[in-house]
């Protein structure tokens, strides 16, 4: 009897690991969209949806066996946001997404064979440039799409944003959840990534796991976010190697990784003084950012300096960044004179300077 136990107990543990471990594979495609090529996660910038239609136009030397995948490609984005896609003629000043589809030489073949190259404004796209190799394009047109409609990444996983999926002529389960999610209202736009992964990962839980195991899923996904958090953190502090997923990302020298980490101390610094998905602690953020503006994270010292004009922080907590901006030239700090001295004459500056 106690053996059948033992034996039952196992099994039911088994299969919860067994889910965890698939809802973890999910959670890491979808952080792993979040991701550009430079290895640093984009914050939230989609197209504007009042209209829920997409302007495109694909230039008229494509090929036109080639013109025609990539207007059934489009049509396929549009069907799963049901939005309409409209086709204007090449050169349309209206146009949004620019489709241009030629041959490629070899050594452009070794370069890129296809790429995505947006613009926008207050983290709303006003163009997306794809340019696409006729002798490619069928293979990657969807693919560059979901860059187009707001996913940087290629994460590992069935989705058609990997660089190993084998089937690239449908969009997968995982593709029409990132779409329709990224333009409904639980996500806002301009946010850190921190939150937009922690909704989507929610949204992921509630739309995709069976009732009975939705408890279970959350839970999971929360330790989730904690994990992500503290591998972001390791990295920020320079503790062990940067995580897997800035290789995976894309093409990273060792200049990429200095940029990514002084990024994620910026990310997380701005997550500490807020309460983004963590508990707000003035201490690791003032530390964090710091680091962050140190190493040439411009955002990360216009926080810094901000907060300091608040005179929120504790002497303990701001000395270190007051020595900072009060030794350091514009030049290099990179910020507004006007806004770093502000923050050298705020109450406390003054009184950590004080002898
Ligand atoms: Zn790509």
């Amino acid at each position: 009897m106690i053996k059948a136990l033992v034996f039952v107990c196992s099994v039911l543990a088994t299969t919860v690991w067994a889910q965890e471990s698939e809802w973890n594979k999910a959670f890491n495609v979808i952080w792993e969209s979040r991701w550009q090529q430079s290895g640093i996660p984009m914050g939230a910038v989609r197209w504007p949806s009042e209209s829920k239609s997409i302007k495109f136009s694909i230039n008229k030397s494509a090929s036109s066996s080639n013109a025609n995948r990539a207007r059934e490609a489009v049509n396929l984005i549009t069907k799963v946001l049901d939005w309409k896609a409209i086709e204007v003629e090449e050169g349309n000043s209206e146009v949004q997404i620019e489709i241009t589809i030629r041959h490629y030489k070899d050594d452009e073949l070794r370069q890129a064979i296809c790429h995505a190259s947006p613009s926008w404004a207050n983290w709303l796209y006003t163009k997306q440039k794809l340019s696409l190799s006729e002798q490619y394009a069928y293979r990657c047109v969807l693919h560059e799409l979901m860059h187009a409609f707001g996913f940087p990444g290629h994460p590992q996983g069935d989705t058609v944003l990997s660089y190993f999926e084998g089937n690239q002529s449908s969009l997968k389960p995982m593709d029409e959840f990132l779409l329709k999610t990224w333009y409904s209202n639980d996500i806002k736009v301009g946010v850190s990534p921190f939150i937009t992964v922690n909704e989507l990962t929610q949204q992921w839980v509630l739309k995709h796991v069976p009732q009975p195991q939705q408890e279970a899923a959350a839970a999971a996904q929360i330790k989730w976010h904690q994990d992500m958090l503290k591998t972001m953190e390791d990295f920020a502090t320079a503790k062990g190697e940067p995580p897997t997923i800035l290789y995976r990302s894309g093409r990273i020298s060792e200049e990429g990784v200095r940029a990514g980490r002084a990024n994620i101390q910026g990310m997380l610094g701005a997550a500490y003084i807020n309460g983004w998905t963590v508990d707000k602690d003035i201490s690791k953020a003032a530390r964090l950012l710091l680091m962050g503006a140190q190493a040439g994270n411009n955002g990360a010292a216009g926080i810094l300096a901000r907060h300091l004009t608040l005179d929120t922080w504790s002497k303990e907590d701001a000395t270190a960044s007051c020595q900072w901006l009060q030794t350091t030239p514009v030049a290099t700090t990179k910020l507004n004179a006007t806004v770093q001295q502000a923050a050298l004459e705020s109450k406390t500056c003054k009184s950590s300077l004080a002898p």
